[in-house]
């Protein structure tokens, strides 16, 4: 019964995706924040009336994530929602890759990674070394670092 009113409520709408499922993500970590900002804060928040007001109605921006996602899944403008889905997954694999490769970094503990200061790529040279000229093998440029 409930399933058949979902099915049927559903149809033609466009339903959940990565972009929605970051933006409820994205609600549930702003009303945490709001939670913090709390305890941590909480003697500044209640000390006047208009203060207090100021932070329940901030606190609504936890809601804004989402009442975009809920407008999303229960579109029927398909194409213009794919788009949007589209665009924020190109942002979110730079990121991903972004910090994987951080990561990578970090855990390497027998490299350290420069930045070249003049093409900006990433140079990997051994770790303690003491102070060392680098040659960047794409560029040309050379310039020191302590390892
Ligand atoms: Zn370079």
């Amino acid at each position: 019964m409930i399933r058949r009113f979902l099915r049927e409520f559903m149809a033609g709408r466009y339903g959940f995706d990565r972009l929605n499922f970051f933006l409820i993500l994205l609600g549930f970590v702003i009303s945490i924040l709001f939670s913090v900002i709390r305890i941590f804060f909480g003697r500044l928040i209640y000390t006047s009336q208009g203060a207090y007001t100021a932070y329940a109605l901030l606190s609504y921006i936890s809601y804004i994530p989402y009442l975009i996602a809920v407008f999303r899944a229960l579109s029927r403008n398909l194409e213009k929602r794919r788009r949007e889905e589209t665009a924020f997954m190109s942002v979110a694999d730079r990121w991903i890759s972004f910090f994987t490769k951080k990561l990578r970094q970090y855990k390497d503990k027998e490299h350290r990674y420069f930045s070249c200061p003049t093409c900006h790529r990433t140079l990997r040279v051994p770790k303690n070394r003491g102070r060392i000229k680098i040659d960047c093998p794409h560029c040309g440029r050379q310039f020191f670092k302590r390892t």
